[in-house]
């Protein structure tokens, strides 16, 4: 368990954050959401002694951090950020491995776990475990990043954005794939975003931050059932306003296989058009700025069923 007990922060005079406390359960998949410069990274950097508080505590189960060995504390909070750079002149599995390599873990040690990781995200490890890193997608990297975090299998994984700079779709898939990660790992991830519709998809547990204050922290059904505020409230509404029940919300969240064919029905039609066009056709496609997607009845059904569990 993780506990922020009145923790502020003042960089050079001005209070970014404001006697903070918070509670974070053990393997708990925790989301920070709230505009830029609320306190986000300043609140992730706290745990793993990036930045220090210039008031307060932070317990990491039950000792304050400031009395853990720094390198163990790292050793035990993975972090993931949101530009990966991963080491250009190392290969896959060598970027993977080298903390443990730090660590002076074996190296048949090293390269069964870099191999078992790439697994876990359909990295095929005869195909990639040697490649180097300009040899894959922005996504794939995105990915390596992702489980380098967790090669010396942390107790808690930070994420700063990590998908911010992603396409929708490359992003959705990475979602899945974070949570279907922490459901294996029962690691604690601590996960921070700008979006709240990424924070709803991901969080157990959501707190959502203003200007260095913890406006509510809730399962993503109490917030939306009972926002504590007019703030809380207006940052859905916001995220709402900019996803209309068009078919490119579809499109935005992944739905869809690429096709050739050509388009029958605009991204800008509703959600309620297309589900009656899938009365009559096996796929209805839809055009994007790039290329042309086939929705199916599966694809809008799982979209409500995300709708519906948001
Ligand atoms: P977020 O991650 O939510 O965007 P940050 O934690 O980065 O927010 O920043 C919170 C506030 O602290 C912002 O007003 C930001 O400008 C300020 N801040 C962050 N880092 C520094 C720094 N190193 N020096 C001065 N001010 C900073
Ligand atoms: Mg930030």
């Amino acid at each position: 368990m993780i506990e922020f007990k009145n923790v502020s922060k003042q960089y050079e005079g001005k209070l970014a954050l404001d006697r903070l406390n918070l509670t974070i359960p053990s393997r708990d998949f925790f989301v920070l959401v709230g505009p830029s410069g609320s306190g986000k990274t300043t609140t992730l950097k706290m745990l793993n002694r990036l930045i220090e508080p210039t008031d307060g505590n932070i317990y990491f189960d039950d000792q304050r951090i400031i009395d853990y060995d720094l390198k163990q504390l790292r050793q035990r909070m993975g972090y993931v950020l949101q530009n990966i750079a991963l080491f250009p002149n190392l290969n896959i599995q060598e970027n993977i491995a080298i903390q443990a390599e730090s660590l002076g873990w074996p190296r048949k040690d090293r390269v069964a776990r870099a191999r078992h990781l790439l697994a876990q995200v359909d990295l095929d490890p005869d195909q990639y475990a040697t490649r180097m890193p300009n040899e894959l997608s922005g996504g794939e990297q995105q990915r390596v990043g992702i489980i380098r975090a967790l090669a010396i299998k942390p107790q808690v994984v930070l994420m700063d954005e990590p998908f911010s700079a992603l396409d929708p779709i490359s992003r959705k898939q990475l979602q899945d794939l974070v949570l279907r990660l922490h459901k294996k790992l029962k690691m604690t991830f601590i996960f921070v975003t700008h979006d709240m519709h990424e924070a709803l998809r991901l969080g157990q547990h959501i707190a959502i931050m203003r200007q260095g204050h913890i406006q509510q922290v809730g399962t993503s059904a109490e917030i939306m059932e009972h926002p504590a505020n007019d703030f809380v409230r207006g940052f859905f509404q916001n995220e709402h306003a900019v996803r209309p029940e068009t078919v490119q919300s579809l499109l935005d969240d992944g739905y869809g296989q690429p096709t050739t064919a050509l388009p029958t029905l605009p991204a800008d039609a509703p959600v309620s058009e297309l589900a009656a066009m899938l009365r009559q056709n096996q796929a209805v496609v839809v055009a994007t700025a790039q290329s042309q997607r086939a929705l199916s009845t599966p694809d809008l059904l799982d979209y409500l069923a995300t709708k519906e569990a948001d």
